[in-house]
């Protein structure tokens, strides 16, 4: 958990600065509030950039403090990780996601695949494989998952990782590497682990398309990952330029804010039964 620290530290000192007591309190709240099931799931869903059709929902998770407010994932998620409660948080993840998914049977119909978040920490021990086996225990067909992968870079127990990660691959499920192009997704997890699809980092995209540097480095991981054959979404994409010039040199699906936003699983629902995907 080295890498932790400045990311970890910068996001939760703009939160809570440097009070000790507080970190505690709100260790103690987000434990309180996984037991309570105070956490809640948006979904954002993913479209294929050239019909524009649905190809799958990312879950993300929410949580509503009682005194704080609505506290971002980025916070209570490297505080998770760093209180060893990431397990819990991917369980709850994958059963609330399931269970809503479920119930609106869209999953493997209108939305073909439901994408989760998971942690370099949910790789950690040696029980991580039936850990992950029980969370998608009740799912037929396991080609409708796929895992984000973040902050690779935090992986402590590589050769654990890559056998889970086959495991699961083997099982039908898809594995996304989340981030990449940013310090914490190196080039060499391409090498090293079964990937299918690659998510291009937002922060290369938000500028597209007046900055020529990022034009560049965007069609660079385009033409590599094609070369590789793996899949391809650009994540934060909030305007058309950047939609056409993603399309344009290949990348597959699309996520952001033009398309559509995060949102509950009743606004989901309506968004799939409208027949309006965009
Ligand atoms: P991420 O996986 O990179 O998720 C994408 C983030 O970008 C989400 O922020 C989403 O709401 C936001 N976003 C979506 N479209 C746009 C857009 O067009 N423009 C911009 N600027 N942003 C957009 P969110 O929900 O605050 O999540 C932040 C991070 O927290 C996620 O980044 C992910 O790393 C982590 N996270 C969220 N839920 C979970 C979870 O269940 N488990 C784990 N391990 N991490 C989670
Ligand atoms: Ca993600
Ligand atoms: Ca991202
Ligand atoms: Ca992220």
């Amino acid at each position: 958990a080295k890498n932790l620290g400045a990311g970890y530290l910068r996001v939760y000192d703009h939160f809570f600065g440097e009070n000790v007591h507080s970190r505690l309190q709100l260790t103690a709240d987000l434990k309180k509030a996984i037991e309570t099931e105070a956490l809640s799931v948006a979904y954002q869903p993913q479209f294929d950039a050239a019909t524009l059709e649905i190809t799958g929902v990312e879950a993300l998770l929410r949580w509503q403090h009682p005194e704080h407010g609505p506290i971002s994932p980025d916070t209570f998620i490297a505080l998770a990780e760093q209180q060893g409660l990431i397990g819990s948080i991917t369980d709850f993840v994958c059963r609330k996601a399931l269970e809503e998914l479920k119930q609106t049977g869209l999953l493997g119909k209108k939305i073909p695949r439901l994408s989760v978040n998971v942690s370099a920490h949910d790789f950690d021990d040696d029980d991580s494989i039936d850990r992950f086996r029980s969370r998608f225990e009740f799912v037929d067909d396991w080609s409708v998952l796929q895992l984000e992968l973040t902050e690779t870079a935090a992986i402590n127990n590589f050769e654990n990782t890559l056998a889970v990660l086959s495991s699961l691959q083997k099982a039908k499920i898809n594995i996304s590497i989340d981030d990449f192009g940013t310090g914490y997704s190196s080039l060499s997890v391409l090498r090293k682990l079964p990937i299918d699809e690659v998510k291009i980092d937002r922060s290369f995209i938000h500028d597209i398309p007046s900055n020529e540097d990022d034009r560049t480095i965007v069609r660079t991981i385009l033409a590599m990952a094609h070369s590789l054959q793996l899949r391809v979404i650009g994540e934060g994409v909030e305007c058309k330029a950047q939609a056409e010039f993603l399309r344009k040199h290949g990348c597959h699906e699309l996520q952001g804010y033009l398309l559509a936003s995060p949102m509950p699983i009743t606004e989901l629902d309506d968004f799939c039964n409208s027949g309006q995907t965009h």
